[in-house]
């Protein structure tokens, strides 16, 4: 069989199963197994695959047709051009997180010392990303999930990178007044909607989606508590859920965070917000 037709009857299965980008999905898939670009394979008309090669891809293509996510078969995903290893433990990084460790990184310095918290950190790859484009930086991690610190753990250690590894309940047993910039991506879907999710997303972790009854719980505890770990007049950095960014933006005012500013994802819907926490009073102090 050529990799042009496995491709193809792959996507029909695919399609059929209602996976959502099936030829995407399926020259990805051969492309982890040749290591050759997908594109490529889409076009060979004439190369014969071995029959090892045919068997593995479709071992790998039931589960896809069982709707397990692509980068859970694959056990990686590229994120700001490095590879972060990702399995049922932890979410699957997307764009859109991309978008907010740019944005974070667009305002730290490009050397000096400063501290940096990931807050639910998951895969790690906001503060992995950050940990290697600011080596001067220290970064921690921090997650309630042991299981999600794990693959953290283990992807600090594939891109070779010193970090802090905390685990606890947000901002609980991390240090006062320590950090230059805190960076979260929470879970932020409503639990009502977390049923009605597509079958690859109800393959992650619940703990790592659900925001609580209206989506917002963590930010109401996240602008309750990060004025504590944050030193003052510094920046915190959120992911936003769809339709959440007032309400969260009104959280942190009441919170006495300042200079609140909204961006848009690459859909045009507010996705990141930036604060910046209050200057200490000196009865504060
Ligand atoms: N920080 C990780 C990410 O952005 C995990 C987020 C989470 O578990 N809610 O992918």
């Amino acid at each position: 069989m050529t990799p042009c037709l496995l491709i193809r009857n792959t996507a029909r299965l695919f399609r059929e199963a209602g996976v959502p980008d099936p030829e995407t999905d399926s020259s990805l898939l051969l492309s982890y197994l040749c290591g050759k670009p997908p594109l490529s394979l889409r076009l060979d008309t004439e190369t014969e695959l071995t029959q090892d090669q045919v068997d593995s891809f479709f071992s790998m293509a039931n589960r896809r047709i069982r709707r397990e996510p692509l980068q859970y078969i694959i056990g990686e995903t590229p994120f700001l051009g490095r590879s972060f290893q990702v399995d049922p433990r932890v979410l699957i990084p997307r764009p859109e997180t991309e978008e907010l460790c740019r944005w974070v990184l667009d305002t730290l310095p490009e050397s000096g010392s400063f501290s940096v918290l990931d807050l639910c950190c998951g895969s790690g790859c906001i503060g992995l990303s950050i940990a290697a484009e600011r080596p001067s930086a220290a970064v921690t991690l921090s997650d309630i999930s042991a299981e999600a610190l794990d693959v953290a753990s283990c992807n600090a250690s594939r891109l070779q990178l010193q970090v802090a590894l905390h685990q606890g309940d947000l901002t609980a047993g991390l240090p006062q007044d320590f950090f230059d910039c805190v960076v979260s991506n929470p879970p932020y879907i409503p639990s009502e909607e977390c049923i009605r999710l597509q079958p690859e997303v109800l393959r992650e972790p619940g703990i790592a989606l659900d925001g609580g009854a209206d989506g917002l719980s963590f930010y109401r505890r996240i602008a309750e508590q990060a004025s504590r770990i944050l030193k003052e007049k510094s920046c915190l950095f959120l992911e936003l859920g769809y339709g959440e960014a007032d309400a969260v933006a009104s959280l942190l005012s009441s919170a006495g965070f300042s200079d609140i500013t909204l961006r848009n994802d690459f859909n045009g819907i507010p996705r990141m917000l930036m604060a910046v926490s209050a200057a200490r009073r000196k009865s504060d102090v």
